[in-house]
């Protein structure tokens, strides 16, 4: 029992020492098979060579050397994430981070105050980003938030008729992760964006969770060939070395002149010698391999699901999967068992079971995970 430490999370009890590619072994000796990545962080798994490498070659040469200085590192992994859509970068250190640098930057570039999110979205825990999370849970006792927030449905085309020239932005997840796995419509998605901009409104896509390979694409709005203006990634961009971006239109840049914004920390070295590995690891033959194995997976999920009373339904993009489960059965006792019998996965809005493995996990072992599952699920009592 942790004692000396907030009791902000509900933690399992055990700790994990030590990972390895796609397995991860606790304190009490027993190897896991993760699909889980650290919360989509891992993508690239555990111990990996090529990542120590560069982090270590860095460690040797300098930790921290503020923002006083240029820094090729930073120029390198900005145009790595970047160039392909004419988008530049402001480096933070966490995903809350970076959508607070675009709730900033869209009131700043646009001169508004107001911007539309979207129900069970999920876009932080800082004042500004937990103002435009659809979750009033979270929210509580912490009030007052940042005013100018609305909420509309997500997937639904009511929501159109919300965005007017009053809104700075509007900001949305392509897949709500936190929200259950919930896969955005490409034709609303595209209606979306199209009334923003004739509203004169930024489109902010919050690929936190979805960005770096997650769906099989480098940005998960690239499956839906959208353009966004401002977009915001963390989770997976220094594979677990905290880190977080806010990608922007290159015309943005002179609202976010000298002294407007920053972060000590932010563009860390460290981090930026592992995010610079990653991305050159994100490859297109990489991707794709990512979604061949997703949808070989999603197939085999789908096929044996019809047969399993305790799932409702099958979401999700890429290697970012939603098990609906049932109203009856509890998820986080199907998360448990499934630890008992060496998976780690995750639960989330709606009664979900969500899946995030690394995006290295080999096709048979993912195959693996989903049998477990299955087995699992097949054998539970749904009232
Ligand atoms: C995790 C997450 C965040 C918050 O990132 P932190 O690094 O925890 O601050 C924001 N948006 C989405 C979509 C996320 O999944």
């Amino acid at each position: 029992m942790m004692q000396h430490v907030f009791p902000t999370y509900n933690r399992f009890p055990f700790e994990i020492v030590s990972g390895n590619g796609f397995k991860l072994t606790d304190n009490k000796g027993m190897t896991y098979l993760d699909f889980t990545s650290g919360i989509g962080v891992c993508g690239l798994g555990y111990n990996v060579s090529k990542l120590n490498e560069a982090v270590e070659k860095q460690l040797g040469k300098v930790w921290h050397t503020s923002n006083l200085y240029e820094s090729s590192l930073q120029e390198s992994v900005a145009k790595k994430l970047g160039e392909a859509h004419g988008v530049i970068a402001s480096f933070c250190n966490s995903g809350t981070e970076a959508n607070e640098a675009a709730f900033k930057l869209a009131r700043k570039a646009t001169g508004k105050s107001e911007v539309l999110a979207f129900d069970h979205s999920f876009h932080g825990r800082t004042y500004g980003s937990l103002s435009l999370t659809g979750n009033d849970g979270i929210k509580e006792g912490f009030g007052p938030l940042v005013p100018g927030v609305s909420f509309a449905k997500y997937n639904d085309f009511a929501a159109l008729d919300e965005i007017n020239d009053q809104k700075a932005a509007v900001i949305l997840e392509v897949v709500q992760g936190e929200g259950g796995v919930v896969v955005g419509d490409a034709s609303w998605l595209k209606a979306v964006e199209e009334k923003a901009h004739e509203a004169g409104a930024l489109l902010i896509i919050d690929e936190v969770q979805t960005g770096m390979g997650r769906t099989g694409k480098l940005f998960a709005f690239e499956n839906f060939e959208l353009n966004p203006d401002i977009v915001t990634v963390a989770k997976g961009l220094a594979n677990g070395i905290p880190v977080g971006a806010m990608l922007g239109k290159k015309e943005l840049a002179k609202f976010f002149g000298p002294g407007t914004h920053g972060s000590t920390f932010a563009g860390n070295p460290l981090a930026m010698a592992a995010a610079d590995v990653v991305l050159d690891e994100l490859n297109a033959e990489f991707l794709k391999g990512v979604s061949e194995k997703a949808d070989f997976i999603k197939f085999l999920l789908e096929q044996k699901a019809k047969n399993i009373d305790a799932i409702e339904s099958i979401s999700g993009l890429g290697l970012m999967i939603g098990i609906h489960l049932k109203e009856t059965v509890d998820v986080g006792k199907v998360v448990s068992l499934l630890q008992d019998k060496g998976l780690l996965t995750l639960s989330a809005r709606g009664n979900t079971l969500r899946l995030l493995p690394p995006l290295i996990t080999p096709a048979s072992e993912l195959m693996t995970g989903i049998e477990i599952i299955t087995e699992t699920l097949e054998n539970i009592l749904v009232a």
